[in-house]
Parts: structure tokens; sequence; C-alpha cells
């Protein structure tokens, strides 16, 4: 995400080398305006950070003697998450009944969200029960759609008879929800394309009348400038109480996560990050300058590899390795490990320099096709040729065989022992301990066509 204002962002900060004036910092400052502009960044939020970095007086003599790209990188870092954060702590879904309403346009993503917090909530809290209803009376689909989001996540579906207005269909609902041992309950409410009249005047009705504990703004983060003045009518309406931002996994500008809180001075509580149940997380205004800034998502990383990775698969690996043992078992493991973790370019985009990567490298990387065919000739061949690779690059035999058995073809088998021996090359230099020195000297240097030619 933000991948281009990251990649300028990146830009900006790798001319700044040698000696640096004041002109210089200036300069930088001015083209990571022009680039928020470009970034559809609001221009209050644009100007409270220019605010927040003044109010750091930056100190030239300082600059001088420290390492002036990293200062101003810390002090641009500080704003950013500054313009990001709030102090109120995340719900806590703690009334004998929580009521939840959620606003926002057609397509914000209100229904998934729906979702994505009862997930939440039962994966925090398993005990709490929760229950959802739609007041979208005018789209049977999308009534449709929370209730097979109800059924995903063992919540409660009410569902509401001919005739009733939103308004009566939420008090119906409450009623149910006292009624049964409901915890929370969620209404999902109709967004139109643009801004309706009837429908604020229906959501403003509910949120009257039943004095929801949580209304969220629903926004896409994909949406330009013209979301934060959907933002300012929805606040109006119903005085929204928190944000949830949506799509932040997709290649968005960066424009309204960085200016929806300074616009409407709301805290932006969650974020959504993929289109599954699972992928809702409590808004994190460091992980988003970090990524913004190139400084790679390592919170992100550490969160994937602690989901997905075999930890007892990889410390055998590793010690296997620091040992300088590599068989082709050995890389199909590692390979099967990528893959779990969303593949490879699921991995490298988390890493810090992930922006400087050329994009002809990253589409490369984002084939991993590659992984499918390596997979099924490794597990076309008997355990002594996984373990003695040589075997099957000097017997023709044994080549035809796994050819066969994989259903591959002979080009696929040379690309997979010229991978293997540039994998064994690297993993030689990683015995005893040397891999961190390795990867400090890769950070350092962002190059990564070194690795991958
Ligand atoms: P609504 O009209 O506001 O209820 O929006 P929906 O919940 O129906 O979502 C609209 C589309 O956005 C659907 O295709 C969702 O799968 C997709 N969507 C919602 N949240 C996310 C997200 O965080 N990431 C991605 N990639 N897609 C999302
Ligand atoms: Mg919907």
């Amino acid at each position: 995400m933000y991948q281009s204002l990251t990649k300028k962002i990146s830009h900006i900060f790798s001319n700044l080398t040698g000696k640096i004036s004041a002109q210089d910092i200036d300069a930088a400052l001015g083209e990571i305006e022009k680039a928020l502009i470009d970034a559809d960044v609001s221009q209050q939020a644009i100007q409270s950070f220019k605010q927040k970095i003044q109010a750091e007086n930056i100190d030239l003599e300082k600059v001088k003697n420290l390492d002036a790209r990293s200062h101003l990188m810390s002090i641009v870092r500080k704003a950013l998450i500054e313009l990001l954060s709030h102090n109120e702590p995340l719900p806590s879904f703690s009334h004998s009944l929580t009521v939840i309403m959620l606003v926002g346009l057609q397509g914000a993503g209100k229904t998934t969200s729906c979702g994505k917090i009862a997930h939440w909530i039962k994966s925090t809290y398993p005990k709490k029960q929760v229950m959802m209803t739609s007041v979208d009376i005018y789209r049977p689909k999308a009534i449709e759609q929370l209730k097979v989001l109800a059924n995903q996540t063992h919540s409660t579906f009410h569902p509401h008879h001919e005739g009733l207005t939103p308004l009566e269909i939420c008090k119906n609902a409450i009623d149910h929800a006292k009624r049964s041992t409901t915890d929370v309950l969620i209404i999902d409410t109709a967004g139109r394309l643009d801004i309706d009249q009837e429908r604020m005047q229906e959501i403003q009705a509910i949120n009257k009348n039943i004095k929801p504990h949580h209304v969220w703004y629903t926004v896409d983060s994909m949406m330009g400038q013209s979301a934060l003045n959907t933002a300012k009518a929805f606040n109006d309406t119903v005085d929204i109480s928190g944000v949830i931002l949506s799509k932040i996994d997709s290649d968005t500008k960066g424009g309204v996560a960085l200016s929806v809180k300074s616009v409407i001075q709301k805290p932006i509580f969650w974020m959504g990050t993929g289109e599954d149940l699972a992928k809702l997380e409590a808004f994190d205004p460091e992980r988003i300058a970090d990524q913004l800034l190139d400084m790679g998502d390592i919170v992100g990383l550490a969160k994937k590899a602690h989901k997905h990775l075999d930890t007892q698969k990889t410390e055998k690996l590793s010690k296997r390795l620091s040992k300088g043992l590599f068989t082709l078992d050995d890389m199909l493991t590692q390979m099967q490990q990528i893959s779990q973790m969303g593949g490879l370019s699921s991995i490298l985009k988390l890493l810090p320099g992930a922006a400087k990567l050329p994009d002809h490298m990253m589409k490369m990387v984002e084939d991993d096709t590659k992984l499918k065919v390596f997979e099924s000739l490794i597990q076309s061949m008997t355990p002594l040729e996984r373990q003695r690779p040589d075997l099957i690059k000097n017997q023709k035999r044994r080549q035809v065989r796994v050819l066969q058995g994989s259903g591959r073809k002979k080009p696929d088998i040379n690309e997979l022992l010229k991978a293997y021996e540039k994998m064994k090359k690297m993993t030689d230099k990683m015995k005893g301990g040397k891999m961190k020195a390795l990867m400090q000297q890769f950070a350092q240097s962002g190059d990564f066509d070194r690795f991958s030619s």
C-alpha cells in the first residue's frame, strides 16, 4: 500500500547525503509536502503536519554533527505518527449490551467490517455473543450478505419483517438481543454511492433514538478527497465516534488515511487489511508511518511469521543451515514456509527498503508459480535424490522418471537445479552464524538485485 507515496519519500531521503545545509532540509520538506499533496492528503492535514515539523525546531548545528538523514527522518516519522494517532483506548465492548452502528458510503466495506468485527470480538473475547442486523431494507442481497457473515462468525442474525422502518428494525433487534444472551449488537446500515438525504435521515433517527455506544464511519482508503467531505457530512449527521479504514491492503495513495483524523477530529480505531474475516486489526499509527517512510513493516512481518511459520521446522532448518547442510528437502521446506506466509512478494513488501525494489523485480517475485513447479519436481524424487541433487543432474534415467512423475518439462529441472545451487551457495555463507552479518549488509546496501541474479 501507499507504494507511490512511499517511493517518493524514500527517494527524497536517499538524496540527502553528504553535507546537508538548511536549504537542503527546506527543499526536502518541500518535496515531502508535494508528495503528500499528490497523494490527496487534505490541506488541513498538511498544515498540521508542517506545524508539527516546525515545532520540532530542527537544530542545524545538531544536524551537522548527527546523521542528518536519520535525524530528519525521525522528525518526519514523529509528525506522521502524531497526524495519525489518538489517545482513546480500543473499544472494550463492556456494556451489558454494546450497540455498534456502521455507517458510510456504498462499497466502503461496512457489511464486510460487521463480519470482521464479530470475528475480532469472538477471537478476543470467546464468551461474548454477537448479534447482527441490517437496515439496508432496499437491497435484499445486502441482507443476505450479512446473514452469511453472521453464520460464518457464529453470530445470531436478527431478521426483519416486511414494512418496518429501519428504526423499528433496530428497536426490535435490541429487544431480541436483550431477551437472548447477546453482548454486542452490530447494526449494518444502507449507504449509497453518494450522500443520500433519505438514508442520512434514517441513520440520524436510529442514532437519536437508540443512541448506539459506537458509531463507526467506514471509509475506503482508496477513495480520493471526496471521502473527506463525506466523512464531514456523516459526522455532522450522526456524530461519528470512530473510523474504520478499510482496504489498506490495496495500493492506496494514502490521502484518506493521513487526512481523516485531522478533518473530523475522530480516532481511527480499525484498519481493514484484506477481504477475509480475520483481516481487521487495531489501527497502528507507528506501523503506517514506518511503512510510509519505507522502514518496513517489521511488526506485520513478525505477526505473519508467528501465525504461519512452523517454528519446529524453522528451528531445525536454521540449525542445519548453520552447519552448512542444505538439501533439496531443505529447499522445499523453505519454499513451503514462504508460501504459507503468502508468498515471497508479500514478505518482501514488509521488509525495509522494499520501495526501492525495481518494478520488474517485484513482478518477478510476485509470480509464485515457480514454487509450485519446484515443489512438484522435488516431491517426485526419492529421499536419496533429495539429499543428493547431483544424482539427478548426472543421471538421465532419474530425470526422466521425475519428469514423468511431476508432469513437468526438462527446462524446469534445469531451473530447479540452478536455483538450488544458487541457494546452496548463499546458505554456505550463513555457516556459523554469518546470517546476521549478511542481513545487515543486505539491509544497508538496499541492493536486492545482487541476490536475485
Ligand atoms: P458496503 O457496501 O459498505 O457494505 O461494502 P462491502 O462490505 O459490501 O464491501 C465492498 C467490497 O470491498 C467487497 O468486495 C469487499 O470484499 C471489499 N472489502 C471490504 N473491506 C476490505 C478490505 O479491507 N480489503 C480489501 N481488499 N477488500 C475489502
Ligand atoms: Mg453493505
